[in-house]
């Protein structure tokens, strides 16, 4: 019967990846969900249904993907974000709840009657810019990415939520010669390279172009934070998420760079995890 079965899954799944029941009870719950098309309410109202084999394959399929550590957003293919489904693969980094803090802080510099130049470089799923060019409809916004695979599914993504973005295949700035924007925002790779994290849980699975950059992790927040000037209009702001251990290093890269008050601010956890400041004059 379903609740059997859920129960053995979350068993089996606290035992491969070491994941606290309640958080394993959840994937095998959201695992059923997918594969036999049915919602929460529906588990817990049929409880006690005996199960089909047909639906019992299904569910195994998947579990045992899971079993070997495959991120849940990969196996059923979308993860939320500020409230809207995104699809993603794993050309893509999954997007994740401390990133909505780099939404909030773009959002608050983006007027809702101004018609601003907005770039996301690094967009993967797109869940960045798609998520802005949404609560802004009268900004125009540009979104990189170096991955086509990522630009994809981005433009997918854009598609089915009905986003105007454009799209650009680009190594950070490569494709932008003498564009600028009022705000540039983003969400680039900056774990170190030997960072063990890299190494474990659902990270395994994420493109490592997405995660890892360099020794320090900072090689690419330097290229931006380098760049960004010339790409961003009088008064203009650079918004950059980075790891929790490197505030003190992206604000005086953002000071090197044209930034002359960088500021920074925590995400949900309490964690410092987005800096950047406004282009001196
Ligand atoms: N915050 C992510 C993590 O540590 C890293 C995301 C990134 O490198 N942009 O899981």
């Amino acid at each position: 019967m379903v609740a059997s079965l859920i129960n053995d899954a979350t068993t089996r799944i606290t035992t491969a990846l070491g994941l606290e029941k309640r958080d394993a009870r959840l994937d095998a719950r959201v695992l059923a969900t997918h594969v036999w098309g049915v919602d929460a309410a529906w588990l817990i109202a049929h409880d006690t249904d005996p199960v089909s084999d047909a639906h019992i394959a299904g569910f195994e399929t998947l579990l045992a993907r899971r079993l070997q550590g495959v991120p849940i957003a990969y196996l059923v293919g979308t993860r939320e974000f500020y409230g809207r489904p995104f699809r993603v693969s794993a050309n893509v980094l999954i997007p994740r709840p401390d990133t909505e803090l780099l939404v909030e802080l773009a959002l608050a510099r983006i007027p809702p009657d101004m018609p601003m130049d907005v770039l996301d470089l690094g967009t993967g799923s797109g869940c960045l810019a798609i998520t802005l060019a949404l609560e802004r409809p009268l900004a125009h916004v540009t979104a990189v990415d170096r991955s086509t695979a990522a630009l994809a599914i981005a433009q997918r993504n854009a598609d089915i939520l009905n986003a105007r973005v454009e799209f650009l295949a680009s190594d950070w700035f490569a494709a932008l010669a003498g564009r600028r924007f009022n705000l540039i925002v983003s969400n680039p790779p900056y774990v170190a390279a030997a960072d063990p994290h890299l190494t474990r849980g659902d990270l395994r699975f994420e493109p490592r172009t997405a995660l890892a950059a360099g020794l320090d992790g900072l090689d690419d927040l330097r290229r931006l934070a380098a760049a960004a000037r010339i790409h961003l209009k009088p008064g203009g702001a650079l918004l950059m998420e980075h790891g929790y251990d490197q505030t003190d290093a992206v604000q005086a890269l953002l000071r090197e760079n044209g930034f002359p008050s960088p500021q920074s601010w925590a995400d949900l956890a309490g964690i410092p995890r987005v800096s950047g400041g406004v282009l001196s004059e």
